[in-house]
Order: structure tokens, then C-alpha cells, then sequence
């Protein structure tokens, strides 16, 4: 018998081995109640946030029900920012994997002709941000025939970001029977009532938020004077000495002054905020991600929705002026039954804030003495500051032991297509279709995944086997998706 519990919502086998090798095998809140009702079909309105895993709530079922022989997009995944869509495009890769499910991502500051030429290939689920799957839309690169479900994930920040509009064009130009699933932090009318137009009958599934799990969350408040804050935060850090954690700002300029100190301090972080370049954002998530430092000091909104796994500490250095960030904040610590840290700083002159804030938790956040600190301690922290770091697995991970990325000389430009790699690969004794995974052609190369650790197998037959006519050049490539 399956032990996994995902099993109650009969998946099929595939997706089932997929979420027990990434070790999802108890179904969270807000799956336990999405799953069966996407499954249905149903159109969703869910409140849920960050770490409460709804990426998988909707991704299993949006997995579950792509079609792989179809070659157009049959999903479409909005997201409002391009690490998100990364994000949840690597998360529905994983989910997807077993059955070999091809998820572009679309959004913005990447350069748009490779997102073309993926687009000419056979693409499931399209995730990314409203504005550039218009423009793919208006260049009829992105053909919606075929979408029959759409995630609009993150809605509160969407509409707060300003792309309403956008999503509402894109709603607008698909078939009238799709199903629409929305997720929202906040639901507040001026998100959902616009939306409702759109949907039939939709189910409103509404969980309980953070604030319910700040049992396994010490929260304590500080109050200091903006020429000390530096001083007494130093003291903190020194203090606590956290494993992993995320320092809030209020602004981009705070961001930058922060980590500006901090380097000067030799302290080992990084920054994520709104007008760094793209790939400067996605860098700093990776290397976060891989445990390259251990401390990044960012935005709300450019750190919104990106998941960190363990982190020990979140310290807001500025207190935000609205109270659901606070939870949302603190949130990002104490996750899957482990303890965690919230620390704030906040002005004399914010007494007001500090009230506004308790009273939506309906509780008291302790005024802690500031700690002292010793020399053994500073020469502690140091030290650590200078310890080689120990990169973190990444999730996935576990895929890759049995995957081999092959690169085949010939692409499109040689009218190489899927059917011809697929021939002659199953053409070798011992391969069944089943062990060929995504299958990428560019301009003179073509991609190919070998599953079930038969890649050498493959790589050796291929060299006197011809594909399309010709022998090709075959080698191992480290191109990762
Ligand atoms: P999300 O809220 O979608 O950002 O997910 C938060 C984290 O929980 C991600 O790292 C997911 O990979 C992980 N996750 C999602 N569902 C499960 C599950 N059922 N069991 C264990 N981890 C999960």
C-alpha cells in the first residue's frame, strides 16, 4: 500500500512517486482543501500565503491534468513578479517531472527571442508576468486555444503592482469554459470582485493565516533612535548569531545603505530589492538558496512570495506600515514545526504602529533590554562571518542522480524535430520512450534528457547510430533546467 498520503486524492501514479521524492508525502492545509476541488474543476478563490504551500496545491492538480500529447499551452500561471515565476515554474517542473511536462517561463528583463524559439516547442503550462505573456499574446508566439486553467497567484500583490488590467485582457481572450484559480494574501473586494466576472460559482476556500502559528514564533520589539539603529542591530546580529535569516527594509535606498554596513562590518549577506537587474535578483536568490551567505537584507516586494527554507531569524529593521506585512513577515520563520525568531526595531515615534500591530495580533510583541555584548562573543560571530560556507542541497536534487542531459549536434536549423530523437533513441535495446525525459531542439543543438540513469547507455549506442540520416556529435551536457 502507498503510504503517502496524497494517494486520498487519486493522483495518478506518476505525480504520486513525484511528490515522494520530494518528500511531500502529508498534504498541507490549503492542499488538503485546493487539491479535491481543482480536481474538480472548480473555480477557486483561496486566501493563503507564502510557506503555506499553495504552489503545489495548484500545481499538482494543474500536473495531474495536462495532457502531454496536446502541444499547446493547456495552463497559464500569472505570477506579478520574474522570481516568482521562476520559482513556481521550478516547483511545476518538479511536480511535473515524471511526466515530462514542459514549462516555459515568460517574463521580462530575459532576452524575448529565446522565449520565442521555446515557444515554437511543444509547451504544457506557461508561468510568468502579465505584461510579457501580453506581449507573446500580441505576437502570436503564445497561442491560448488550448489553455483550460489559469492560477492567478499573488493577486493582492498583482493588482497592488498594477497589472489588473493586464490580467484582465488576458482573462478576457480565453475560452469561456476555462476554470480560474485566484490566491490572494489579502481579500480585499477591489481584488476579488473584478475577478468574479470572470469565474462561475467559485468556491471560496479561506484558511486561517499566520497569525495562528506564531506559537512556534518568538517575537520581540526594540525601541531605538534612527542615529542608533545601526549600533543596536549590530548588537543584535552579534547576539544571535542566526544560521540563516531576512532583514526587512522599508525602502530600496534602506536596502543598499543596510548592506552597504554590513559589508564594511565583514558581515556575509546580500541584497534584493526592486531596481537591481534581473539577473542580479535571480543570482542573489540562487546563492542564498545554496547557503553562499546566509543573511539577505531586502524588500517586501522583491522578497515577496520567494520561498527560503530554515530560516532561524527575520529581523525588521524597519517596522512596515501595514500590519498584514508584519505577520506575513515573521512568517517566513518558524516553518514546518521548527522554532523561529522575530525580531523588530521600531522608533520612539512609533508608538502608534507598535499599538496598530498588537492589536491586530491581539497580543503584546515583548520589549526585550538590549543585550550586552561580550568580546568573546564579537570575535565569535567574526570568525563565523569567515567560515567557508556549506552549500544546501537544492530540492530536486534528487532528480538529477538519475538524469543525463545529452547535447545531439543538428537542430532546427537541420530540421531536426522530437519524433526523429525519439526514433532512434528507442531504437536502442534496452530504451522505451519512458526514459527519454524533455526533449529541447535550438537552432543547431538539440537537448535531450535520459532518465532512469541510462544515459551512458544512450550516449554510447548514439555514437555509430544515425538520427535523420547522419551520425551526429553526442556528449554530456550541463545544461540545467
Ligand atoms: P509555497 O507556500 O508554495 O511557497 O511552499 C512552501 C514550501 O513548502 C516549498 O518549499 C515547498 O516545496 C514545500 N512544500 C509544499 N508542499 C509540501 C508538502 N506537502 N510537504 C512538504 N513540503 C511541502
Amino acid at each position: 500500500m502507498n503510504k503517502n498520503q496524497f494517494s486520498q486524492f487519486q493522483l495518478s501514479d506518476e505525480i504520486i512517486e513525484t511528490l515522494t521524492l520530494l518528500d511531500y508525502n502529508i498534504p498541507t492545509a490549503i492542499q488538503k482543501v485546493v487539491i479535491p476541488h481543482a480536481l474538480a474543476g472548480y473555480d477557486i478563490i483561496a486566501k493563503a500565503q507564502t510557506g503555506s504551500g499553495k504552489t503545489a496545491a495548484f500545481g499538482i492538480p494543474l500536473c495531474e491534468k495536462i495532457s502531454w500529447e496536446e502541444n499547446l499551452p493547456q495552463a497559464l500561471v500569472l505570477e506579478p513578479t520574474r522570481e516568482l515565476a521562476q520559482q513556481v515554474k521550478t516547483e511545476l517542473f518538479h511536480i511535473g517531472r515524471k511526466k515530462r511536462i514542459k514549462i516555459p517561463a515568460l517574463f521580462g528583463g530575459m532576452p524575448i527571442d529565446k522565449q520565442l524559439l521555446t515557444l515554437k516547442q511543444k509547451s504544457h503550462i506557461i508561468v510568468g508576468t502579465p505584461g510579457r505573456i501580453m506581449d507573446h499574446i500580441r505576437r502570436k508566439s503564445l497561442i491560448l486555444e488550448q489553455v483550460k486553467i489559469v492560477v492567478i497567484d499573488e493577486a493582492d500583490l498583482m493588482f497592488q503592482m498594477g497589472f489588473a488590467e493586464e490580467v484582465t485582457a488576458i482573462l478576457e481572450l480565453l475560452n469561456a469554459s476555462r476554470q480560474i484559480m485566484l490566491f490572494s494574501a489579502t481579500m480585499e473586494d477591489k481584488i476579488i470582485t473584478p475577478m468574479l466576472a470572470f469565474m462561475k460559482d467559485p468556491k471560496y476556500l479561506l484558511l486561517p493565516d499566520a497569525k495562528e502559528t506564531k506559537g512556534s514564533i518568538t517575537q520581540s520589539l526594540y525601541y531605538v533612535n534612527t542615529d542608533d539603529k545601526f549600533t543596536l542591530f549590530m548588537k543584535l546580529l552579534i547576539h544571535h548569531s542566526p544560521s540563516s535569516c531576512m532583514i526587512f527594509c522599508a525602502t530600496r535606498e534602506m536596502v543598499n545603505t543596510l548592506y552597504q554596513k554590513l559589508r564594511r562590518e565583514r558581515v556575509r549577506c546580500g541584497m534584493l530589492h526592486g531596481e537591481m537587474e534581473q539577473r542580479d535578483r535571480l543570482k542573489t536568490i540562487e546563492s542564498f538558496r545554496d547557503g553562499l551567505f546566509s543573511y539577505l537584507v531586502c524588500t517586501d516586494v522583491a522578497a515577496r512570495g520567494i520561498d527560503f527554507d530554515s530560516l532561524t531569524h527575520v529581523f525588521q529593521y524597519d517596522l512596515p506600515t501595514n500590519v498584514e506585512t508584519y505577520v506575513h513577515r515573521i512568517g517566513r520563520t518558524g516553518r514546518n514545526g521548527k522554532s523561529g525568531a522575530a525580531i523588530s526595531l521600531a522608533s520612539p515615534d512609533e508608538l502608534r504602529l507598535v499599538d496598530s500591530i498588537e492589536y491586530y495580533l491581539q497580543d503584546k510583541i515583548p520589549v526585550i533590554p538590549l543585550p550586552t555584548i561580550t568580546e568573546e562573543q564579537k570575535k565569535q560571530f567574526r570568525e563565523k562571518q569567515l567560515e567557508k560556507p556549506i552549500l544546501k542541497k537544492r530540492k530536486g536534487a534528487i532528480f538529477q542522480k538519475s538524469i543525463t542531459n545529452i547535447a545531439i549536434g543538428g537542430g532546427r536549423k537541420s530540421k531536426m524535430r522530437s519524433g526523429d530523437i525519439v526514433g532512434a533513441i528507442c531504437s536502442i535495446h534496452g530504451i522505451t520512450p519512458e526514459d527519454i525525459g524533455i526533449i529541447d531542439i535550438r537552432d543547431r543543438l538539440t537537448y535531450v534528457e535520459i532518465l532512469n540513469q541510462k544515459g551512458e547507455m544512450v550516449l554510447n549506442a548514439l555514437e555509430n547510430k544515425p538520427i535523420k540520416g547522419k551520425i551526429r556529435k553526442v556528449s554530456i551536457s550541463r545544461k540545467r533546467n
